[in-house]
């Protein structure tokens, strides 16, 4: 079998967790051919990737000395993890290639002062050295526990546009260039650690693919390489039923669907971005959610058909504010709408949920909490000439308010699951505010006043046995 499998910032920000990652990769070389992808050592009190941005930003703003602070620092932080990982001969090597990234960066962040100006093009050159300083540290580590490894930069691998801060792969030429350079060593059984987060394009210039890319970087090696599973290491068991602070019985599921974990996604359950495992989902590989720390445990296996059951899990959106518009006039009014949804899109709202009975008397949104003040803004401005005849008598806010999303292919055609979940609300004096479904039928979302959301929450979890 063929396994990509990548490890986030946190699962290799410390000596002590590179060290179980190195376990993990010795424990599945042995079996499998195996692909490592490595995030920027996430350390809690030295966040690679952040202080490269920062010091990129600070050196535009006329202060380079912030890299060269922040440069040593963080070969500080490699090379002290490498004193522990890796054996004396291979820290020899590795010290001067990470001094050598270093001072790239300061020389970098000098010119960047001097200039007065940083292009995408120079941040995204800056901010994906941490992977590539981790890429060789951990192959080294590896290579350190008796397991063939060679560190590689993505930027060989993976051909992008030139979009930078948020570059798009090519695949076929990515494909190409990937299965040339790590065929020959998945074959002599060497394990091949490559950085996430970083590509190129196709004149060779580095780009990156968007915070948090390492996990799009992996998406994209299982899809090109053929992976027969496609592995994320976190440092939880796994996407949980709920957020197990509200509900304290909340537990792992061990199987989910690609739109199931879409849906989850959108409500800041640990899980991951649509979007950026698209690649794998397209091509119907199985991905699974493992935890760094915990290796022993199954996790969640997301699939195309996902598990049994019609509900899985039980999400909240706190703190977010539900917008309503309405007036006598807006019955039969046409384009109301779209410029309702304009306006809040000026305003540079993201809008979570829409509702408009079929009566038409009021449109609702719901926005998060820090925005409505200028979506509001926004809308009684754009619907003033409405308000002046009468047609609009209202823009009102309610906040803070909760999204209570309740997710499970499974109700899709099932009968009776919105009754579940009313009655489970009504029994216990919980009043709904407003609903929503889309017709996928995957997903009911119910607004909620704050002080019930938890208990909403709790409740729904109960009613479906998710406990
Ligand atoms: N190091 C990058 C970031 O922090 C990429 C990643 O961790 O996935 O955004
Ligand atoms: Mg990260």
């Amino acid at each position: 079998m063929r396994i990509v499998m990548k490890f986030g910032g946190t699962s290799v920000g410390s000596a002590a967790a590179i060290q179980q990652v190195v376990s993990i990769i010795k424990h599945w070389a042995r079996k499998h051919q195996v692909v490592v992808v490595v995030s920027a050592m996430n350390a809690p009190h030295l966040r690679t990737t952040d202080t490269l941005i920062d010091a990129a930003h600070a050196a535009a703003a006329g202060d380079s000395a912030a890299a060269a602070d922040a440069a040593p620092r963080l070969l500080d932080l490699y090379m002290q993890a490498a004193r522990e990982l890796a054996s004396p001969e291979e820290c020899q090597t590795l010290e001067p290639q990470l001094r050598a990234m270093f001072d790239y960066i300061s020389d970098l962040a000098r010119s960047i002062a001097v200039l007065g100006e940083l292009t995408p093009r120079a941040l995204d050159l800056i901010s994906g050295q941490g992977e590539r300083c981790n890429a060789r540290l951990i192959a080294a580590a590896i290579r350190s526990a008796g397991v063939a490894a060679e560190a590689l930069d993505a930027t060989d691998l993976i051909i992008t546009n030139d979009q930078f801060g948020r570059a798009l792969p090519r695949m076929d030429e990515t494909r190409t260039h990937s299965t040339r350079r790590l065929q020959p060593l998945l074959e002599q059984g060497i394990v091949p650690v490559v950085t996430g987060f970083i590509g190129a394009t196709e004149d060779g210039i580095p780009t990156t693919l968007g915070r948090g890319g390492s996990d799009y970087t992996c998406a994209i090696l299982g899809a090109v390489l053929d992976a027969n599973e496609v592995w994320f290491w976190k440092e939880v068991d796994g996407v949980m039923t709920t957020n197990p602070k509200i509900a304290p019985d909340a537990h792992t599921i061990a199987a989910l669907s690609y739109v199931e974990m879409a849906e989850l996604s959108y409500y800041g359950a640990n899980v991951l971005h649509p979007r950026t495992v698209y690649p794998v989902v397209r091509r119907e590989i199985p991905i699974r959610i493992l935890n760094t720390f915990n290796p022993s445990h199954p996790g969640t296996l997301i699939t195309r058909d996902g598990g049994a059951g019609a509900v899985k899990a039980v999400t909240a959106i706190k703190n977010v504010s539900l917008i309503t518009v309405g007036g006598p006039g807006m019955l039969g009014l046409t384009g109301v709408a779209a410029r309702i949804f304009a306006a809040t899109a000026r305003a540079g709202a993201n809008t979570l949920l829409i509702t408009q009975a079929s009566s038409e008397q009021n449109v609702c949104l719901v926005v998060p909490r820090s925005e409505s003040a200028a979506a509001v803004a926004a809308l009684r401005r754009e619907l003033a000439p409405d308000v002046a005849h009468y047609d609009i008598d209202h823009v009102d806010v309610l906040e803070p308010v909760v999204v209570v999303a309740v997710v499970g292919s499974g109700m899709r055609g099932t009968p009776g699951i919105s009754g579940r979940v009313f009655g489970a609300l009504g029994d216990h004096g919980i009043n709904i505010i407003a609903i929503a479904q889309g017709s996928t039928e995957y997903n009911i979302s119910l607004v909620v006043a704050d002080q019930d959301g938890d208990e909403a929450v709790r409740v729904v979890h109960r009613a479906f046995a998710l406990a």
